[in-house]
């Protein structure tokens, strides 16, 4: 009886990471206003990526780091200098 390493293994194969069960969104909280927004993420970008985003609220500019680890992602923003 296997059934249970068989489904482990299809979604592997269905699912590697970065395409499928990375995340692709997440909550953030905006460094600016306050506000908790969710953002669009990006897991074919890479296990580490930063960007520049502005907040959809107040439209100041995010410093924003990601950080991939098993398909989870970790965000951090940080205010860009002035
Ligand atoms: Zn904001």
């Amino acid at each position: 009886m296997s059934d249970i390493d068989d489904d482990e293994f299809l979604l592997d194969e269905d699912f590697p990471l970065g395409d499928g069960v990375a995340d692709m969104d997440t909550l953030v909280i905006c460094p600016y206003c306050g506000e908790e927004v969710e953002i669009g993420v990006d897991p074919g970008g890479g296990s580490d990526q930063s960007y520049i985003e502005d907040c959809p609220v107040c439209c100041s500019p995010w410093m924003v780091r990601l950080h991939y680890s098993g398909g989870t992602v970790e965000v951090t923003l940080a205010q860009t200098e002035a």
